[in-house]
């Protein structure tokens, strides 16, 4: 497909609220074959202990992205015209049955890696990324860059389940997915189970950065901090909304104080241009306790700022 068949709907031709929401107006297509960048939808919340609802994210997210425009003010990238991506829909998910959704997620994402397509998905909730991870790390272990206010490390819930979204990291180091020395999270807070919650990770080599350090050392610190700790390898990047302070994004399902804020995470994403970005997403955007539609409105910029840092390194690449 032409990268001219590729941009988002003109919004001095439609206006924003009209038309079939995508994600950044882009075109829907039934496959990722020819693109660079695939944004698609993981409408399931399956794996949600508590309050349930980032089911609903993807079509929210999509409605807010529509004030997305086509360039990014601070570096005057326009992503559209650097990347082939466009709007894939959502992968297929069983909301009465775990397993099977983590099956179907796992296989809708493969399809987009096949087709050498990077995936940047919409939760969904944090269960999402283990499935995920396991399309797009089939074949290697990936770095990571998590920001979350939970570890999500934890092994079992309601006895010895092993699968719900405080765990899927922890699966994910199990599984080979994860390189556990170039997996580094940021923003981590809020009460502990126990006080040794953190433990197993810590012992795996994952770099935790918690609130208090990050609002010592600032944004910029730690990000670059990150960049080393990910190094040159393929990376993901899963960007949990609840890392951020509840002021700003109300609409999640675990919700901590004293968080990140929306230009503290910008910056940050911002930063990552000359990381090897293989994947990434937004998740735990929870519609049902929205304000608004502010978290899905900051949802849908942060898989802009993702997708902008992923065309610039396409297009600095490109220039070699
Ligand atoms: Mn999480
Ligand atoms: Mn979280």
């Amino acid at each position: 497909m032409d990268i001219a068949d590729l941009q988002p709907v003109d919004a001095a031709v439609v206006p924003r609220f009209a038309g079939i929401a995508s994600f950044m107006r882009l075109p829907v297509v039934a496959s990722a074959a020819g693109l660079d960048v695939a944004l698609y939808g993981l409408p399931w919340d399956g794996g949600t202990t508590n309050r349930a609802g980032a089911r609903h994210g993807p079509r929210e997210i999509r409605n807010l992205s529509s004030l997305m425009r086509s360039g990014h003010h601070v570096t005057g990238l326009e992503p559209f015209s650097v990347v082939k991506a466009a709007d894939v829909g959502d992968v297929s998910v069983n909301p009465i049955d775990l397993l099977d959704s983590l099956k179907r997620i796992e296989a809708g994402v493969a399809e987009i890696v096949a087709a050498g397509a990077i995936p940047l998905g919409a939760g969904g909730d944090h269960l999402c990324t283990l499935p995920v991870l396991r399309a797009v790390a089939k074949h290697r272990p990936v770095g990571l860059i998590h920001f979350d206010a939970h570890s999500d490390t934890n092994d079992t819930y309601f006895g010895d389940n092993p699968y719900t979204h405080g765990t899927p990291f922890r699966r994910a180091i199990e599984e080979g997915l994860l390189d556990p020395h170039r997996f580094v999270q940021i923003g981590i807070r809020g009460s502990i189970y126990d006080r040794d919650e953190h433990a197993w990770a810590k012992d795996q080599g994952v770099r935790i950065v918690y609130m208090e350090e990050f609002v010592e050392r600032g944004p910029i610190a730690v990000i670059e901090e990150a960049k080393t700790i990910v190094g040159d390898g393929p990376t993901y990047v899963t960007f949990d909304v609840d890392s951020l302070d509840p002021s700003m994004a109300p609409g999640t399902g675990t919700p901590e104080i004293g968080g990140i804020t929306t230009r503290e995470a910008q910056l940050m994403l911002r930063r990552l241009e000359s990381v090897d970005i293989v994947g990434a997403d937004v998740v735990e955007v929870a519609p049902p306790f929205d304000v608004q539609g502010m978290t899905a409105l900051v949802g849908a910029t942060m898989m802009f700022e993702l997708l902008c840092v992923i065309a610039a390194r396409r297009e600095k690449l490109g220039r070699r």
